[in-house]
């Protein structure tokens, strides 16, 4: 476990990238967080932790978003002794997918789901890295309502809360380990 606290991993080792991927868009890079093995395995437990308050009850299934959701849900599934499951941008699944289309910070999206990758009732924390306007949770919460499961939570790194995702979640259980 790291001395420093998760507060301050997160302050040190995100890097704000002006201005991209486009003009006007403060990047937040968490790669150097995930070059740092303590800091990661912190991170990790923080997440497990802030999931499972969430859930507040047996987590089935642990959604990644794709790309850096994948690196933070999978040991969280490990830690939760629950699933993994990948949500995709359009067209990497191969199996029949559920699809959503949402509006991002930055231009539009579609995210998909395997139609198998939950079973009716079951309990799905969803992990990402960063929330922003809050479009990709909510698009994720959608495709685990279409497979008839349970969105039990969303846990994140950063919710920058300018953009108010939060209110486009309303009703959602959803944490941060840092505030923006
Ligand atoms: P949103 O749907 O607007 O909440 O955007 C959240 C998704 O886009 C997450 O999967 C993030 O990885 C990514 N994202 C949005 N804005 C940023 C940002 N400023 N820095 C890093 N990732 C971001």
């Amino acid at each position: 476990m790291s001395d420093r606290s998760v507060e301050t991993l997160l302050h040190e080792l995100v890097r704000d990238i002006p201005d991209w991927p486009e003009p006007g868009v403060t990047f937040r890079d968490i790669t150097p967080l995930l070059a740092d093995a303590e800091a990661l395995q912190a991170v990790v437990d923080a997440l497990t932790e802030l999931g499972r308050s969430l859930a507040g009850g047996p987590i089935d299934r642990v959604l990644g978003i794709e790309a850096r959701g994948f690196i933070l849900a999978a040991p969280v599934a490990l830690a939760l002794g629950a699933g993994f499951v990948p949500v995709r941008k359009a067209g990497k699944l191969p199996g029949p997918t559920y699809a959503v289309s949402y509006a991002l910070e930055y231009g539009e999206a579609t995210l998909e789901m395997h139609r198998d990758a939950l079973a009716p009732g079951d309990r799905a924390l969803v992990i990402d890295d960063v929330l922003a306007t809050g479009g990709t949770v909510a698009a994720t919460a959608r495709l685990v309502g279409e497979c008839g499961a349970t969105h039990v939570g969303t846990a994140v790194l950063l919710e920058l809360e300018a953009l108010h995702g939060r209110d486009r979640l309303a009703g959602m259980p959803v944490g941060a380990l840092r505030r923006l």
